[in-house]
């Protein structure tokens, strides 16, 4: 579309060197609604990608709330205002009773750079334990803490990875063994430098690693070593948060209750906010010892988008949405694997899915991921690739997806995998 590849020129001549924009044929974007995107060339896009809008693009009641609160107030959050004490009341009401504190940010990467300040101090170690394709952000803690943005960006001083959960070739009994094999490890890696263990940083279905969701409850062993070690559990639930796995928060599924949580993406549906909830216990002593001041960070109009946010996720039952709309889509995705060699694995939770494919020797094969969500956009349905060999199908819809949402998105895979024999 020559339109679109004029804009792209326009935009590499003026903004900064960052991300690759997606697909091959990039889509330009003119408005959106619900599930759908409408692109500059006239054409409906059904987003199956996106986790921002998680309530659906532009919803009424988002819009509503963010302009009236803007046509009133919005400022710094240096005074006292109701609103965001009532929303963290009732943010905090979705989490197991010790979650109790909550400070806001604007990003996801500002909420982890926090969290791992808060822990350091809490603890007084400096040592971080992450998994092995992990992303948390762009902060320079939050960088160094991101092997996934590759082998030139550098880790953090005392921070050590634990190998990634391959579970499409280890079997589930075998994955747990192999991790808590390589917290121990890394625990004992952590004590012998002299750094110690700060905290275990986890996605509770580790996104960026190919969306790892088996076998549930295999972080719990681990975070009790962790625990024995003196550090914390920060759960990143920036991806598995607000209610996408069918749970509220990610770490549900496990059994777990962390020390600190951060949250970001879907909380405003767009309006940024973002935020730091833990324990009044682990957060007592950087409170008392370090000044925080975050200028945007839970300002009125990203609270009142929060809080339409919450309203519509329970008037529209979507985690339970999410739930039931996930089972069809795993189930869908399930019968078009058993049909096709290259397939390798099928996994997901809730509205968060992947399906991973493989050469006739059993490597990853990108290629064909590639190629499958490139013929997906063409047929007019936006997914994405992830995992370390970026050979995973990516499939993460805001949670307003229903049935026959899901019905197209098969349909069209079905017919992009038959194109691409
Ligand atoms: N953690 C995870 C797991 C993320 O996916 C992201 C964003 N992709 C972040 C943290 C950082 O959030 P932000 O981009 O809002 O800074």
């Amino acid at each position: 579309d020559p339109a679109t590849r004029a804009l792209i020129e326009r935009r590499d001549r003026v903004l900064g060197p960052s991300y690759r924009l997606f697909y091959r044929e990039p889509v330009a974007i003119e408005s959106g609604k619900g599930v759908w995107l409408k692109g500059m060339d006239g054409r409906d896009y059904l987003d199956a990608y996106n986790n921002v809008p998680v309530v659906g693009h532009s919803h009424p009641a988002i819009t509503a709330a963010a302009t009236a609160q803007l046509a009133t107030l919005n400022t710094h959050t240096r005074y006292l205002t109701e609103p965001v004490i009532a929303y963290s009341e009732r943010l905090l009401a979705t989490f197991p009773d010790a979650l109790n504190r909550v400070t806001y940010t604007c990003t996801g990467s500002e909420a982890v750079d926090l969290a791992v300040r808060t822990a350091r101090h809490a603890t007084g170690n400096r040592g971080l334990i992450i998994s092995e394709h992990a992303y948390h952000g762009t902060t320079v803690a939050a960088a160094g803490i991101s092997p996934s943005l590759g082998p030139n960006n550098p880790l953090g001083d005392d921070v050590v990875t634990i190998a990634s959960v391959d579970t499409a070739r280890i079997p589930p009994e075998q994955v747990a063994a192999k991790l808590e094999a390589d917290v121990r490890s890394a625990i004992e890696q952590l004590q012998e430098s002299g750094a110690g263990v700060t905290a275990i940083i986890l996605d509770s279905i580790l996104s960026s690693d190919g969306v790892q969701v088996e076998p549930a409850g295999f972080l719990a062993p681990l975070v009790d070593l962790v625990h024995e070690a003196g550090g914390l559990y920060i759960a990143d639930e920036v991806q598995p948060g607000f209610g996408r796995t069918g749970e509220w928060w990610g770490f549900e599924r496990h059994a777990l209750t962390p020390d600190l949580a951060v949250l970001g993406k879907p909380m405003g549906n767009g309006i940024p906010i973002a935020a730091l909830v833990g324990t009044e216990e682990s957060q007592r002593k950087f409170g008392e010892d370090i000044r925080y001041f975050n200028t945007f960070g839970g300002n009125p109009v990203s609270i009142a988008a929060a809080n339409a946010v919450l309203d519509v996720i329970e008037q529209e039952q979507l985690r339970q949405n999410a739930a039931e709309v996930g089972r069809m889509l795993l189930t869908g995705l399930e019968r078009i694997g058993a049909d096709d060699d290259r397939v390798l694995h099928v996994r997901g939770a809730g509205l968060f899915l992947a399906m991973e494919f493989a050469d006739a020797d059993g490597a990853p094969d990108e290629a064909l991921a590639a190629r499958v969500v490139n013929g997906m956009r063409d047929e007019g349905v936006l997914i994405s690739a992830s995992g370390p060999a970026a050979a995973a199908l990516k499939i993460r819809p805001p949670l307003v997806f229903d049935s026959g949402n899901a019905e197209q998105l098969l349909e069209t895979l079905e017919r992009v995998l038959r194109s691409t024999r």
